[in-house]
């Protein structure tokens, strides 16, 4: 499966504002955008008045990058999006929440989307008792998600439940660090959605 190997924090500079993408580093003093905040690149630091377009085209680029999903399946998220009915904007964010690797990263488990998505990729998770390895995987109201319990024995994988305990949890999810577990409860509204993007915006951009 496809996925963004290169550096993250440049993307982040790039966006000209946090993205998390790299777990602890983001909350340090290390973080790239606290060191040099502009964006990256020769042109970086040079001033130019964005178009219609360049903006749609940042919160597209955005979005993308905060949920690790490349271009082709983006647009296939907005595809779902347009065909359901309701607002297309708040339906692709849904779908983007929806998806287990950032359900994982809800929960608390993981401390940023990329590494939830490699625990779920290496199958450390089950829903609803079933082992499921596809980060992408559509979670839906009533699910429960699970680390696997042959996982707990993994000392890495401990530590990851046990600092969940300090990562609060959205209204729209339910969790159990006990069982090492969590509930799906309904899926988000808008506002439940702390993600920093105009979705209007990516509509706009891909309904050109
Ligand atoms: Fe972005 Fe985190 Fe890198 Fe900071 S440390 S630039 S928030 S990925």
């Amino acid at each position: 499966m496809a996925r963004y190997t290169g550096p993250v924090c440049r993307l982040c500079r790039r966006e000209g504002l946090k993205l998390y993408l790299k777990g602890e580093r983001c909350y340090s003093d290390k973080c790239a955008i606290d060191r040099r905040a502009y964006a990256p690149g020769q042109h970086g630091q040079v001033r130019r008045k964005p178009t219609e377009y360049g903006m749609q085209l940042r919160e597209k680029q955005k979005a993308r990058r905060i949920y690790g999903v490349l271009e082709k399946q983006f647009r296939r998220y907005y595809e779902e999006a347009s065909r359901q009915q309701g607002i297309t904007g708040e339906i692709l964010l849904q779908l983007l929440e929806k998806r287990l690797d950032n359900v994982v990263y809800r929960l608390g488990y993981a401390s940023s989307r990329a590494e939830a998505r490699q625990l779920v990729r290496h199958g450390h998770f089950t829903v609803n008792g079933q082992r499921v390895d596809i980060p992408s995987y559509q979670t839906k109201p009533g699910d429960v998600i699970a680390v696997r319990e042959k996982s707990l024995k993994s000392p890495k994988i401990k530590e990851l439940v046990e600092s969940a305990e300090s990562k609060t949890v959205p209204a729209w999810l339910e969790r159990d660090i006990a069982s090492a577990s969590g509930r799906v409860l309904r899926v988000p509204t808008r506002d439940e959605i702390d993600t920093p993007v105009q979705e209007q915006m990516i509509v706009e951009l891909y309904s050109r």
